[in-house]
């Protein structure tokens, strides 16, 4: 479907798209129902997934990645978040809230000890930028990093950290200077292993069950001057950036589960009879199936000109905010309503956990709350055209 002549697709955006499929119909496909159901980490596929390339795409081979574009990670996204989100939380993650930013503010030393092995998908990475009182206005924040000499001193509880439970490397956002809020925002590179990182309690969510999520607790954690990403006072304008890109791979995560609602419900409509019929001839089911596709396909459209937008950044250094942002509003509402369209269309069965619909369903929740509500992004597509702060 993507091959619709508007999208530069290649050779190898095609392999590594059919590589994703064959990868998650195959692998992740048996197991994603018993993954959801007990909430455990599903090591063994992830670590297959960091073999295959799928944890560093857009991160340059020399430092552990697959080298491809951003139009090669959502296409890959895609196609595991359509068998399983959990597992394209998981990988959205490592790419774009970890590697992307790492490589796009981080020195030379840090992008060797930090992305290689978690682009090579031998360690798992995590972003910690929320707390427990401070969610969409990270200026609130209250965890402390205090510099004493050739180091910093870290303090504080951060709240909903996808894979922190199991992470070695984490992006931290916490503040040096608390009287200039969000400017006094700073980040670092965490070491998990190290005295002072404790891993908080496990989340039991709705959806995405088996992303561990979970709080983590500094307690007087040292961490070296090298290990500050970017300059003090960086760290909202580095948050910020990366959510750019993060907030395209959710996009295409919803576009993913979006689809998975769609072709399930396709089918049973065409197999499924009522009243002597199929239920796809009854008006009130076929136009819920026109929605569904008509939706789906604006939605790709916004997340395929957003991987483009952020590739073109690359080359100019431009913003795509407002596309990113579009993108995750639009395809995350998407999948939210052909989820819930999908329960529809199974009447009994679709809320039964014989079938995946109601995994969807719950999955695709996340995917506007998460890197920024449907308010914020609101917000910050209305700023802009407005021309505000
Ligand atoms: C499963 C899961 C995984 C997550 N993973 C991570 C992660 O890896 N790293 C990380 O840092 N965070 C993570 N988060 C946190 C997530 O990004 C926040 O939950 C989200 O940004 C919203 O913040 P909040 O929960 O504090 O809600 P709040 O900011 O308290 O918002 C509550 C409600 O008020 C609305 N609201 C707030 N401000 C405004 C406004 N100005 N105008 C209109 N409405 C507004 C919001 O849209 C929302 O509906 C995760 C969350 C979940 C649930």
């Amino acid at each position: 479907m993507a091959g619709n002549g508007l999208f530069p697709f290649t050779d190898e955006h095609e392999s590594i798209r059919q590589a994703a499929r064959n990868f998650a119909q195959k692998e992740i496909a048996p197991v994603a129902a018993e993954f959801d159901e007990t909430g455990e980490f599903p090591s063994k596929t992830i670590k297959k997934m960091g073999e295959l390339g799928f944890m560093g795409i857009e991160v340059p081979e020399e430092y552990g990645g697959a080298g491809m574009d951003t139009l090669a990670y959502v296409l890959a996204l895609e196609e595991i978040c359509k068998v399983d989100a959990a597992h394209g939380t998981i990988m959205s993650v490592n790419n774009s809230l970890f590697c992307n930013g790492i490589m796009k503010f981080g020195t030379e030393a840090q992008k060797q000890k930090y992305v290689v092995p978690v682009a090579s998908g031998k360690a798992i990475g995590a972003y910690s930028l929320t707390e427990p009182m401070s969610g969409s206005d990270a200026g609130t924040m209250r965890s402390r990093a205090v510099r004493q000499g050739n180091e910093y001193i870290i303090n504080g509880r951060k709240s909903w950290v996808t894979s922190a439970p199991v992470a070695e490397y984490i992006v931290l956002f916490t503040m040096t200077d608390p009287e200039k809020k969000h400017r006094g925002i700073t980040a670092f590179l965490i070491n998990a292993s190290q005295p002072g990182f404790v891993r908080g309690k496990k989340e039991p969510k709705l959806g995405i069950r088996a992303s561990a999520t979970s709080e983590i607790l500094f307690e007087d954690y040292h961490c070296p001057l090298e290990d500050r990403l970017g300059e003090e006072g960086e760290g909202f304008k580095i948050a910020m950036a990366v959510l750019d890109a993060g907030r395209i791979g959710i996009a295409s995560q919803a576009l993913g589960i979006a689809e998975a609602a769609y072709e399930a419900s396709l089918a049973y409509a065409k197999e499924r009879e009522a009243f002597g019929a199929k239920i796809g001839e009854f008006q009130g089911i076929s136009f819920k199936i026109a929605d569904m596709k008509t939706r789906i396909e604006a939605a790709r459209l916004l997340v395929y000109n957003a991987a483009l937008a952020k590739e073109r950044a690359k080359k100019t250094g431009e913003r795509f905010t407002s596309e990113a942002a579009m993108a995750k509003l639009f395809a995350s509402e998407t999948a939210m309503f052909a989820a819930h369209t999908a329960v529809q269309i199974h009447g009994g069965i679709g809320y039964s956990k014989e079938l995946p619909v109601e995994r969807y369903f719950r999955d695709a929740k996340i995917t506007e709350i998460y890197e920024g509500t449907s308010e914020i992004q609101r917000m910050v597509i209305s700023r802009m055209e407005l021309g505000l702060r």
